[in-house]
């Protein structure tokens, strides 16, 4: 059996199983014996827990907490709203749209580490939200909508189908003249990093004029271990170009420290910092979400001026009406007939004539 598929046989999803990684709190336990969530990691990804550390970045990740039954702030129904799903345009339930230009095509709800800040939550891990996940409808739509010129793959995680599934899909894709370029979200590089077999490579490698991007998620630089680093590079030399979206996470991710060593790290594993996201409003979340104007300021203060330029995620907050940039106020200070005021990271100001 391949090893990837042994992690997933043996996910980690019962106190048990657990016992064997971490010493779990009475709060831990209490949360996992009560509610009725869906959870679980791999063994691989458990294995890089703190087993005395109940803070530890991994643990809030993936132990289920009763803070999740404390929602105040997030939205209900927010997955409708955020996927436009109630709007006039007829589409299948896999494909979420915003953009005139490029779609989310969702074809699985399973994942191999179910994160409990995720923003899909209602139909990843709790359920609550059915959705049909036909990959044919899906396909049929795509190829009868010629203003679509980039697909997103996503889930669930796509790269927990197997490798013929996958070899599928992106011949189907290709095979619609319509589509420059296919793109894969999928958390299997940090939370399973033993997916990027040689099968799977030879299946996304070689040549083609409709090349294949990947955004990963990885949030702290605890989940970049050696392992990532050669999935990484075995899909790099595949020619997939490979980036992350993280996401601000309150207690994990949300300092300084953490935040510029995150970003080292990342470019240190060949992984470019695409998007930071702010945790959105979803249900059930409240307890992972920062005020919005943190992830500016730890733009401005751990990013901008303090590593390379590389390092730099833009920050954005996910909308129904798309993406929003939240960049720090620090470049348009002032602006007059002659000239415009600019500011940088450590508040210095410079100016250079208007045009
Ligand atoms: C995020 C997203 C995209 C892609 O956005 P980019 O800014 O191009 O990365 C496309 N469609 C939907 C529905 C999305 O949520
Ligand atoms: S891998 Fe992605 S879709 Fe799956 S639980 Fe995590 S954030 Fe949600």
């Amino acid at each position: 059996m391949e090893a990837w598929v042994e992690q997933l046989q043996e996910e980690v999803n019962t106190l048990k199983r657990l016992k064997k990684f971490i010493h779990v709190t009475p709060d831990e336990e209490d949360a996992i014996s009560t509610m009725k969530t869906k959870w679980g990691t791999t063994p691989y990804f458990a294995s890089l827990m703190d087993p005395d550390d109940p803070n530890c970045p991994i643990r809030k990740q993936v132990i289920p907490s009763k803070k999740e039954q404390e929602n105040v702030f997030g939205m209900e129904n927010y997955l409708v709203w955020k996927e436009n799903r109630d709007t006039e345009e007829i589409r299948p339930d896999s494909i979420a749209r915003q953009y005139r230009d490029r779609v989310a095509f969702t074809i699985t709800d399973i994942c191999a580490n179910y994160c409990r800040h995720c923003f899909r939550k209602e139909v990843v891990v709790d359920r609550d939200l059915k959705l049909r996940m036909d990959v044919e409808e899906g396909l049929e739509w795509i190829s009868e909508h010629k203003e679509v010129r980039d697909v997103l793959i996503t889930g669930g995680d796509p790269f927990i189908l197997s490798d013929d599934k996958i070899e599928y899909l992106i011949v189907k894709l290709r095979e619609i003249s319509h589509l420059q370029m296919i793109r894969f979200h999928t958390r299997v590089p940090i939370v399973l990093p033993q997916r990027i077999t040689r099968g799977l490579m030879k299946v996304l490698s070689g040549f083609h004029k409709v090349p294949i991007w990947l955004n990963t998620q990885c949030n702290h630089p605890k989940e970049l271990t050696e392992e990532t680093a050669k999935a990484v590079h075995g899909l790099l030399s595949c020619g997939i170009s490979v980036g992350n979206q993280g996401v601000l996470l309150k207690g994990i991710n949300d300092d300084v420290e953490t935040f510029r060593e995150l970003h080292r790290k990342l470019l240190a594993t060949r992984i470019r910092p695409y998007y930071m996201f702010y945790c959105e409003p979803a249900p059930g979340i409240d307890h992972f979400r920062t005020p919005v104007e943190k992830g500016a300021e730890l733009i401005r203060d751990a990013i901008r001026g303090h590593t390379s330029g590389l390092a730099q995620p833009m920050y954005v907050i996910a909308t129904n009406i798309g993406k929003i940039p939240l960049m720090p106020d620090y470049y348009i200070a002032d602006k007059n007939e002659k000239e415009y005021k600019l500011k940088n990271y450590q508040g210095k100001i410079t100016t250079i004539p208007t045009i």
